[in-house]
């Protein structure tokens, strides 16, 4: 599950340097010159971020966040700002606007995708597809692998998505929909025992690592991950 990333930046060069790193680390890239054209994308669907250019010919990377955050639909993507060092001073005022993080030019692309990475993992953490370990289980979410004490388990790709969701939101409940969402995309065709279903067989496959209780039945809720 690629995070779609949204360009905005005037300058070609910067906008192919930022989409060839971001392309590379596992993210999938939305180039738009201008914010008017990025608007017209936006519409068509919503990105995951926006990475925005302050400068920008016509609409203003500035007026641009303010827009997105006026409007309800568009309102919670993050978004980070990129500034000349000249804008030094109008940091603060775009941090105003409601950026989420902003970066000095020229900067390291390593650094912007260390910052998309944190900006992410704070606001949509099961879109950071990083490995992650808890209870000597292994989850490598790129390369589709578990293992326990470096033992690869088998397992099915429906239960895979369901412990990756789990382990990225560790000790919080969540409903039966809250998973159906998360995990289908809140098919209308598919029912809550569905999630009974795969998080039954998710259990038999944790077994062999001897952690079949680490998702926890919350009675009248649904499930939890405990971390300890
Ligand atoms: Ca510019």
């Amino acid at each position: 599950m690629a995070a779609n990333i949204l360009i905005v930046e005037d300058e070609e060069s910067i906008l192919e340097l930022i989409a060839i790193n971001l392309h590379q680390a596992g993210f999938n890239p939305i180039r738009s010159l201008n914010a008017e054209y990025a608007e017209t994308l936006i519409r068509e669907a919503l990105p995951d971020l926006i990475i925005l250019d302050w400068m920008l010919p016509g609409m203003s990377g500035v007026e641009f966040a303010k827009r997105v955050r006026g409007n309800p639909n568009t309102k919670k993507i993050p978004i980070i700002m990129l500034t000349a060092k000249s804008d030094e001073s109008n940091k603060l005022k775009g941090l105003d606007t409601g950026a989420d993080d902003y970066m000095t030019k020229p900067f390291s692309p390593k650094e912007l995708i260390a910052r998309i990475k944190a900006v992410l993992r704070r606001k949509s953490p099961e879109l950071v597809d990083e490995p992650i370990s808890i209870k000597g289980l292994a989850l490598d979410p790129n390369k589709h692998l578990l293992q326990y004490n470096n033992k690869t388990i088998t397992i099915g790709p429906t239960e895979f998505k369901l412990l990756n969701f789990f382990m990225k939101n560790p000790d919080r409940v969540f409903s039966r929909n809250q998973i159906l969402d998360k995990i289908w995309g809140n098919k209308s065709d598919i029912d809550d025992r569905t999630v009974d279903v795969h998080i039954k067989r998710l259990r038999d496959t944790l077994k062999i690592s001897g952690q079949e209780s680490l998702i926890k039945t919350i009675r009248g809720i649904g499930y939890r991950l405990s971390k300890d």
